[in-house]
Formats: C-alpha cells, structure tokens, sequence
C-alpha cells in the first residue's frame, strides 16, 4: 500500500470513529489509559492500566444505572501476549481485593478475539494508536479526531486517564480537564506544551 493510500485509509477510518453514531443514536464511549512507568515501581503497567480502564469503565456504567439507564457489560480483549495475565487477575476484578472495588456489571469472563478478525477491536486499535501516538510523539492529527468521545463528565475526562505522580502538574489534555474541569477545544502538541512522562 502506498503512503498516500495508507494516509487515505487512516482519514477514513478516523473520520469513521468520530462521527459514528449507533441507530440507537447513542454515540460509542472510548476509554485509554497510559501509564507512567516509574510513577508505581514494582507494579505491572499492564495489570494497572487494566485495572483503571476497568474500574473506569465500571463507574460509567454505575453512572448511566443511576440515570435509569442500565447495561451489563462484557470484555473483549485483543487476542495477545497478555492473556494470561488477565485470567489470572480476573479474579480480584470480579471479587474485588482491596486495591479495586468490584466490579458489578461484568457478565462474562474476558474473550480473546484475533484482532484481524473483528472490526471492533480494529477499532480499537486505531484508538488505541492515536493515544499512543499523543503521548509518545506529541501528534494530534488522529488523537484530535477522537478526543471529545472519551467518557466525560462535568468537564473531566474520566475515560482518558494519564496515570502519573503529581498529575497537577501535566499539561496533557487528559490532566489538564482534571485540573481544570475543562476539556479543551483540541489537544496541543507538545510543541506547545510540556511533555507529559510517560516511560
Ligand atoms: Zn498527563
């Protein structure tokens, strides 16, 4: 595929996952989380990202109950290196143990899907890319375009979540409406800000 056919797709793609509504009318909910590595020493990035999308995810169901509006939900994680982890941590998330509250809404156990075969997690993926790509590189072409679908409410950004010591000091979008209780307009570059630790 040439570049300008790739860049093409990805135009496509993005503009597909910002404007997107279900026949319901009800517009998909994104969730990320990055980690700052060095922020929890001796914790795995992965089991604490897991653990806050999670328990995210969970409050804006319990949200959504208190509205009268009620779901149960279900996981669906890329088939990956990690799966193992996940099954063994399954457990505390339908119990809860202490650092996470139970979760009340799961139904079903995580599946694993080969991401190449199904669409949602492909959309996933391409989120997952942008916020990667925020965060690493400072690009907001991508991140832009699906940045006001992140869980939000009265001006914070509860589903894009910068877990990092001292988070009143970031200037990445997802601190700034923590800080603020705003979110802005359009992430900045970190030309344009300092860069948020991530590694
Ligand atoms: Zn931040």
């Amino acid at each position: 595929m040439s570049e300008a056919d790739r860049l093409e797709l990805l135009d496509h793609a993005f503009k597909f996952l910002k404007t997107w509504v279900a026949p319901s009318g009800r517009a998909p909910v994104y969730f990320g989380v990055v980690v700052h590595k060095r922020s929890f020493p001796g914790r795995s990035a992965v089991e604490t990202a897991y653990d806050q999308l999670l328990a995210r995810f969970d409050s804006y169901l319990s949200r959504l109950h208190r509205g009268g509006d009620s779901h149960r939900s279900l996981v669906i994680a890329d088939d990956s290196s990690y799966e193992k982890l996940l099954q063994q941590i399954l457990p505390k998330w339908k119990e809860g143990d202490g650092s996470i509250k139970k979760l009340h809404s799961l139904v079903e156990v995580p599946l694993f899907v080969n991401s190449e075969a199904s669409r949602l997690v492909q959309a996933v993926d391409f989120v997952s890319w942008s916020i990667y790509n925020y965060y690493e590189r400072g690009h907001v072409t991508y991140f832009s375009q699906v940045h006001d679908r992140f869980d939000a409410q009265d001006g914070v950004q509860h589903g894009l979540t910068h877990l990092v010591k001292g988070y009143h000091k970031c200037a990445c979008a997802a601190c700034e409406s923590r800080r603020t209780y705003v979110i802005g307009e359009a992430p900045a570059p970190w030309s344009d800000i300092e860069r948020p630790l991530i590694a």
